[in-house]
């Protein structure tokens, strides 16, 4: 046994300190990115902010809308090749095939040429620790040589960079942070958010490779700290969940009006039932998320303008021209209180 004395931080136990800045409007901050690589030949320059891979996230409206403000969508896996080959060819460029270890790689096989005109694939995994998910990567790397690979999740440095080095491109970082995610509480694992971002984006800045923070964002305040720990892009999940572009069902509250959406974990019981139910292995599988109710919140694209405003607004407290100066203007402080909250 070992034990860590070092703190681990999240999101909520720092401020950024606001800096001397040029910038006085939130128009004059650059939210695109050009990026280059260290595996695929693509460069892809847009907003590094990403929907989640979860059915009541990452759907094809949600692409439409998402991408037109140049952010990326990682669909979720239970898209068929044929819903796929609907997809508009401008929004096919931010948007991303994702794909898990146990169905394989059989799914790019049969998008055929297709595939070249998607940017991304998802390699997504809850526990990206094993031999046999470094190997898939290598497996899908060598036949897909262009394509942009994201692969995770993991939250330690090591891995990491096994992870880049078996041939993803961004490495996505969470493990147990996420808003419907029991992890830490099933199995007592994770690593505080902020902290693991800091400490992997090192490791994968130091070969060439790039992170994806995945998990813990509750407000528009969280991404900018993601970026300031060093992300280069920012997945969301409860944040852009719950709209007209991703919810299948809205209930109605007969008495005060309220209108909610369910949102679930793709770990939890009732994304198992849904999708795994015929799985031999199933008794084996413990429920790593929930099932909650949340506000249904209408149109996404309100919801994606008032985030990218917060994060405009950072660039503009901590003088960032780019986001991808947001790291170099950051200093984090440690709190012992974020939020006033008061009035809810
Ligand atoms: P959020 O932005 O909602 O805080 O976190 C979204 C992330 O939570 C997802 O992108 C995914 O990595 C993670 N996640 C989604 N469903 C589950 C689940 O059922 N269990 C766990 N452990 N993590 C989940």
């Amino acid at each position: 046994m070992h034990i860590e004395n070092e703190v681990k931080y999240d999101f909520s136990d720092v401020l950024i300190k606001p800096k001397r800045s040029y910038y006085t409007s939130r128009k004059e901050v650059d939210l695109e990115r050009e990026f280059k690589f260290k595996w695929s030949e693509k460069i892809w320059k847009g907003v590094p902010v990403a929907a989640s891979n979860m059915d009541t996230v990452g759907t094809i409206g949600s692409a439409n809308v998402l991408s037109k403000h140049n952010t990326l969508t990682c669909l979720h896996k239970f898209h068929t090749s044929e819903d796929l080959q609907q997809i508009p060819a401008a929004v096919k460029k931010n948007v991303a095939i994702t794909i898990g270890v146990a169905e394989g790689i059989q799914k790019l096989y049969e998008i055929g040429e297709q595939i070249n005109d998607f940017n991304f694939i998802c390699i997504d995994v809850a526990n990206g620790y094993t031999e046999q998910f470094s190997d898939f990567i290598r497996q899908v790397r060598s036949e897909f040589k262009e394509m942009i690979i994201i692969a995770g999740n993991v939250c330690t440095p090591e891995m990491t960079e096994q992870l880049i080095l078996s041939g993803a491109d961004i490495v996505k970082v969470g493990i147990g942070g996420g808003s419907a995610c029991i992890t830490r509480k099933v199995a007592g694992v994770g690593i505080p958010q902020l902290s693991a971002v800091i400490d992997c984006s090192d490791a994968a800045h130091g070969i060439g490779g790039m992170v994806m923070s995945d998990g813990g964002c509750t407000c528009s305040g969280d991404i900018s700290k993601a970026f300031g720990a060093n992300a280069d892009f920012v997945m969301l999940g409860g944040l852009l969940a719950g709209h007209d572009e991703n919810s299948r069902k809205v209930t109605e509250n007969e008495n005060t009006g309220e209108k909610t959406v369910e949102f679930y974990g793709m770990a939890s019981s009732t994304a198992l039932d849904k999708y795994y139910s015929n799985d031999k292995g199933k008794e084996y599988k413990a429920s790593e998320g929930k099932l909650v109710s949340i506000p249904y919140k209408g149109a996404l694209e309100d919801t994606l303008l008032d985030l990218l405003g917060g994060l405009r607004s950072t660039c503009t407290y901590i003088g960032a021209k780019k986001i991808k100066d947001i790291s170099k203007c950051t200093t984090f402080v440690c709190v012992n209180n974020q939020l006033n909250n008061i009035y809810k």
